[in-house]
């Protein structure tokens, strides 16, 4: 996904729950992964090259992060900064795969249900025997050279980022449930999260003062 799209899905996901300054955090988080350090050997952050596995253990060690963070009630920055990586892998699963195009394929042509309609997690097609994502080859990094998009195109393979991934609008009309399944994985880890704290707990995760019964 390209960075607007990452703000995108994390605000609409995830600006209802928490403070501005919580949601900057986690925001600045998500972006990060992005940056030239994370894309190179970090297949991990953004279910690459087939790393299924490796992503799903490293949302675990991030949702762990989460959650001794605030059990162990410090300053809740680790917390959003790791649920912010986090999230950027559960958001990349959709547009990296071809989970999306496992689900759509299941459908009799023309009769999509609508982007919001999406499933997240249907256990038929996370466990697909063709569920594949994107490797990363050379002509990859040459696609994002100005002027050399198209040479790179048609030199990638099939099985590259280039040719499979769901990253922004002019790669057609699956783009919208990127974003949609997206929005509802994110809010769906948020959820995990919340599931295993006291009330306490997320207070200061969310980082909003409580209002008392008496309005105080
Ligand atoms: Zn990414």
């Amino acid at each position: 996904m390209l960075k607007p799209y990452h703000t995108e899905i994390t605000t609409r996901a995830l600006k209802a729950y928490f403070s501005p300054r919580a949601l900057h955090t986690i925001l600045a988080a998500n972006l990060h992964q992005d940056r030239l350090r994370g894309q190179f050997g970090h297949n991990e952050y953004h279910f690459d090259a087939n790393a299924f596995e490796a992503s799903y253990a490293y949302m675990d060690e991030q949702h762990e992060i989460v959650g001794d963070t605030l059990h162990q009630g410090d300053d809740p920055t680790p917390a959003w900064q790791a649920l912010g990586r986090l999230t950027h892998t559960a958001q990349d699963f959709y547009a990296h795969s071809n989970y999306l195009r496992l689900w759509a394929d299941s459908h009799p042509a023309g009769e999509l249900p609508e982007p919001a309609q999406v499933g997240t997690l249907l256990p038929e097609f996370l466990h697909h025997p063709q569920l594949q994502s994107g490797n990363v080859y050379l002509w990859d990094w040459v696609s994002f050279i100005p002027g050399f998009y198209s040479l790179a195109y048609r030199r990638a393979p099939k099985d590259s980022h280039t040719h499979m991934n769901l990253d922004h609008p002019g790669r057609g009309p699956l783009f919208p449930y990127a974003i949609e399944a997206a929005i509802k994985r994110t809010i769906y880890e948020y959820e995990q999260i919340v599931g295993r704290l006291t009330p306490e707990e997320q207070s200061i995760f969310n980082d909003r003062r409580r209002l008392t019964a008496d309005g105080g």
